[in-house]
């Protein structure tokens, strides 16, 4: 299993993919024109999202309405209905509304199709009712194109103008992605078999259900020719909170999978979240239970038990597995051993993850208690406990290998074995083995548990803006109901780097003057200054000894951003930052005001 093949929808392949899925669906009549009104700014030159049409409502009068709502009166609006419409990135009155011409899938004549197929899934109940209740609401046809420069161009003369919508070709990254690794020799079978010939599984969140129980399966039935199977299991989980609350970005609740992954090896990661995966309702991501489920139910329970057996075998045995005698206590272990080898195989089958994982942890459990209970440090037949143990080791770190691969790949190298999954003891007398400690504990998790991510939205809007512009979009990024970049409120800000008047009022700017100031003991370019805000006393530490001296800077007025997070620089607490250009020069009133004045 290889769980590491990521590629982008910017690809040559997805293009000429994207092109013929589409062609076919043409071909089967599935594609329909239909006309739609879009304001443009003739000064920007651009098509502007519904929100960021302006004007005067239509029911209110309200002079601030958006093309997509008015806030004042709650009225949903078309952007063709506000009165005096203007630009909302240009302030200017230039807008004129195009009519164009724009292609649609057809989901109404798909519809029953995909009901059909829809009914004869075994899903889980909660992703089948889920697709189910988007049917009885009955399909629309659904725009695959935008007006746009870049991306993947429709193939017909008479649209040339137009890009398809990602909705419509993220997905068929799924294809394309396996096509390009086939071609770079990161897999040997055929690409198209995988899409063609094998059943597909999709593990998703439950606001992706819809995309891929029914847009996606839409866009294969209209190409039915091509003969991509549809998905044979979508498993759409519930949420995962964070420490009980949601993941947000702007908020730093959640971290990022790198931030993780500087924190503890990704097997602790896969191990805990797949113990409390939400397949049946929402579940919570908690530092303590992450603590105590790895140290006890992973460590503990395997890890401790393999370096146990392993270690006793290498300094007693010559690391050499020894000859054994098994007896009743020895053939009950092989049994519970076979049993749960049956089991989990079922259980994988039915993507039961979660219950997997306790059947296996199960086995664990009862190994190791057979291991303490036969004492091989103070009995007699220490052998017949060790070649046991290590057997069922085998393939206990098989079956753990989903879930912990990194761990399981080395302990099986320290079995010198095959990952060949049997109840049969394998490793016979004489075999070479090696021992080796797989995992370190986690000590304490408290220093762990104020760790926040560092990456609020501001910045996690630089970094998708940067990705899109160089076209790396996972094939699997994550598409919303409505369709993301045309409706999204943060899309524009996002795409010309720009922040809300809302979010600049957030920041408190403020006068104080600089009452004394000092060098920093730990740093040689730093001061510690203390200053007056009027209602208090603050500190900063800021970086201006190589452009100032002291004198120079007591007394004098600065403009201090008060309302950021203190932070520690070089071990001396600091509660605001002054403004200064990036020369260092400090920003000052032109003439004396109150300590404590707002800027604004
Ligand atoms: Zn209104
Ligand atoms: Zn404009």
């Amino acid at each position: 299993m290889n769980t590491e093949l990521l590629g982008r929808t910017s690809s040559e392949n997805n293009h000429k993919l994207t092109q013929e899925i589409f062609l076919a669906s043409y071909e089967n009549g599935y594609i329909i024109e239909k006309t739609l009104t879009i304001p443009h700014c003739t000064n920007c030159k651009r098509f502007l999202p519904d929100r960021y049409t302006l004007g005067v409502c239509p029911a209110c009068d309200y002079a601030g309405a958006k093309g997509d709502q008015c806030e004042k009166c709650g009225r949903l609006l078309d952007p063709t209905e506000l009165l005096h419409p203007r630009c909302a990135v240009c302030g200017h009155a230039t807008i004129e509304f195009k009519d164009e011409k724009h292609l649609f899938l057809d989901f109404t004549a798909l519809q029953e199709k995909l009901h059909k197929w829809i009914e004869g899934q075994s899903w889980p109940d909660n992703t089948k009712n889920f697709a189910l209740g988007w049917i009885k609401e009955g399909l629309n046809p659904r725009c695959v194109t935008r007006n746009l420069k870049w991306g993947v161009r429709v193939p017909l003369k008479k649209y040339d103008n137009l890009v398809f919508y990602c909705w419509y070709n993220a997905p068929i990254g799924y294809i394309s992605i396996t096509k390009d690794a086939y071609e770079q020799g990161k897999i040997k079978k055929d690409w198209k078999s995988y899409w063609t010939d094998s059943n597909i599984y999709h593990f998703i969140g439950k606001d992706n259900v819809p995309f891929h129980t029914i847009f996606w399966p839409g866009t294969l039935i209209a190409a039915h020719d091509l003969k991509y199977q549809l998905p044979h299991y979508v498993a759409g989980y519930e949420y995962l909170n964070w420490e009980g609350e949601k993941f947000s970005t702007s908020r730093g609740i959640g971290l990022f999978s790198d931030e993780a992954l500087d924190l503890f090896p990704a097997d602790y990661w896969r191990f805990y979240l797949a113990s409390i995966l939400p397949e049946s309702k929402d579940s919570n991501f908690d530092w303590t239970d992450f603590q105590n489920r790895v140290n006890s139910e992973l460590i503990d329970n395997y890890g401790n038990l393999f370096y146990r057996a392993t270690y006793f075998i290498e300094k007693n045995f010559e690391g050499r597995v020894p000859l054994a005698h098994l007896g009743e206590k020895e053939r009950e272990l092989q049994w519970h051993l076979e049993k749960t080898i049956n089991k989990v195989k079922e259980l994988i089958e039915d993507v039961k993850l979660r219950e997997a994982l306790r059947e296996i942890l199960s086995l664990a459990s009862a190994t190791n208690k057979y291991f303490q209970d036969q004492k091989p440090w103070a009995s007699d037949d220490a052998a017949t406990t060790l070649y046991t143990t290590v057997n069922i080791l085998q393939p206990l770190s098989i079956l753990l290998s989903p879930y912990i691969p990194d761990a399981a790949d080395r302990a099986l190298k320290c079995l010198n074995a095959k990952k060949e999954l049997s109840s049969r003891f394998s490793l016979e007398p004489g075999h070479e083995i090696k021992a080796e400690i797989l995992f370190k504990k986690i000590d304490s998790i408290e220093k762990v548990k104020k760790y926040k991510t560092k990456y609020i939205k501001k910045d996690l809007a630089e970094k998708t803006s940067k990705l899109e512009a160089k076209g790396a979009v996972k094939a699997n990024k994550s598409i919303g109901k409505e369709s993301s970049a045309l409706t999204n409120p943060d899309a524009l800000a996002m795409v010309n780097n720009m922040m809300s008047f809302k979010e600049f009022e957030k920041v408190d700017l403020r006068v104080a003057t600089i009452t004394s100031v000092e060098d920093h003991p730990n740093a040689d370019k730093l001061y510690i200054l203390q200053i007056d805000l009027g209602s208090e006393q603050r500190q900063l530490v800021a970086g201006l000894r190589l452009k100032y001296t002291k004198e120079q800077l007591r007394g004098k007025q600065i403009i201090v951003v008060t309302n950021l997070e203190p932070r520690e620089l070089r071990g001396t607490r600091s509660e605001g930052m002054l403004l200064a250009a990036e020369d260092g020069t400090i920003l000052q009133p032109l003439a004396k005001v109150p300590n404590g004045s707002k800027i604004m």
